[in-house]
């Protein structure tokens, strides 16, 4: 819900840009900070669902650790005044220079995703006289039952060590002498709404625990990912996610040996109900089944519906209840102007009589948003604004 005011002050800027609600983002990390902490979790928030200074200036100023998977994201981080003790750095294709980057920064820890990986690590601190701190992440095989794309951790995905392969790492780490295996790390997927599969993961978590023990080696650290999803369809009357349960749930099914720490890495959670694409309608183009709403906004800005034909929200600003208590809505399919098909919102999405210039929301659109827009058609990269 925005309010008349805010809608007003979007009518004075140009489209598209992203609209940042900086007290809900708070509340948020709020949120995430109390729950956690009642279990002395440790939180990493995943850069890669929204990279923007603003944000995370704020995000670490609740301290909470960062999570990366590219070279330049540890750099983001640090350029953002995350400490390197609290950065973990995961990724199935790490690039010598981002592994010597990442090395000379002394990170935490380095998620590692196969044998081969382990070797050239070993290797590039060698070099440089380290040890480098490692975290085995495991693909444990659970369904996180949400969309393919975005599951990564069953055995046909391309993350994380294989149950079978386990032996063999753990024989191999015996002589690579420049890596400190501190923990074991997992990650089965994102938008996970139905907190049962995250049990599930606590429950393989505890049995693959029992294999490092019967190997005699000491685990520090228990790095369970993250994944939590949010409430796409009703961003208003859900706009936190359910984090009491989900912290609750790590802390009643997971095995946690007295000395052992454990860590999530949370992005969309933290960052989705605060962003908001805003823009304007270009033309209403009649069509055969539904007229076309064309907006100013496309998948340049928002590519997640092209991409894994994910739902946002869509809501007539100029059209609200606030102007229009009455009016009747119209079915329209909600495309961008980029040449793809694939360009569309959403179809015979219900609005108010809609007509050129009003103002479009996509809503919960803060993660995952602006970090995957793109110049494609020559596009000009998508503004951002804040309250
Ligand atoms: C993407 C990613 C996350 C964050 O996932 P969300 O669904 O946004 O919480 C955490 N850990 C790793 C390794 C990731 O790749």
């Amino acid at each position: 819900m925005f309010s008349k005011e805010t809608i007003n002050k979007f009518k004075t800027i140009p489209t598209p840009f992203y609209y940042y609600d900086l007290e809900v983002l708070k509340q948020t990390l709020q949120l995430v900070k109390t729950e956690s902490a009642k279990y002395n979790f440790i939180v990493h928030y995943a850069l890669k669902a929204n990279a923007n200074n603003k944000l995370l200036n704020i995000i670490k100023s609740y301290g909470i650790g960062a999570d990366c998977v590219s070279g330049n994201e540890v750099k983001k981080a640090i350029e953002c005044n995350f400490n390197a003790e609290d950065i973990v750095f995961a990724g199935v294709g790490k690039a010598d220079d981002e592994i010597n980057y990442a090395l000379e920064k002394d990170i935490f820890c380095f998620n590692c995703e196969s044998l081969q990986e382990l070797e050239v690590i070993n290797q590039l601190a060698l070099a440089k006289h380290k040890t480098a701190n490692i975290a085995l992440r495991i693909n444990p095989n659970v369904n996180a039952n949400t969309h393919k794309y975005i599951t990564t951790g069953l055995e046909e995905n391309k993350f994380g060590i294989n149950l079978w392969e386990l032996d063999a790492v753990i024989k191999a780490l015996k002589t690579l002498k420049n890596l400190q295996l501190i923990g074991l790390h997992f990650h089965i997927g994102s938008q996970i709404t139905d907190l049962s599969t995250f049990r599930n993961l606590c429950l393989r978590v505890n049995e693959i625990q029992t294999i490092f023990e019967h190997h005699k080696i000491r685990i520090e650290n228990i790095n369970v990912g993250g994944g939590l999803g949010v409430d796409y369809h009703e961003p208003d009357k859900n706009r936190f996610p359910d984090f009491v349960s989900y912290f609750k749930l790590f802390n009643d099914f997971l095995e946690v040996r007295p000395h052992q720490k454990v860590h999530f890495e949370l992005g969309r959670a933290i960052v989705a109900q605060c962003g908001t694409l805003i823009s304007k309608v270009l033309y209403i183009k009649i069509g055969v089944n539904t007229n076309f709403a064309i907006l100013d906004a496309g998948m340049t800005e928002l590519l997640r519906p092209a991409l894994y034909q994910a739902y946002h929200k869509i809501e007539n600003l100029s059209q609200s209840e606030i102007y229009n208590p009455k009016s009747e809505t119209l079915k329209y399919d909600v495309v961008g102007p980029i040449c793809e098909s694939a360009d569309c919102f959403g179809k015979a999405v219900q609005l108010p009589e809609t007509f050129r210039g009003d103002i479009i929301a996509l809503r919960t659109a803060g993660a995952y948003g602006e970090v995957m827009s793109s110049a494609y058609n020559l596009r000009e990269r998508v503004k951002a604004i804040y309250y």
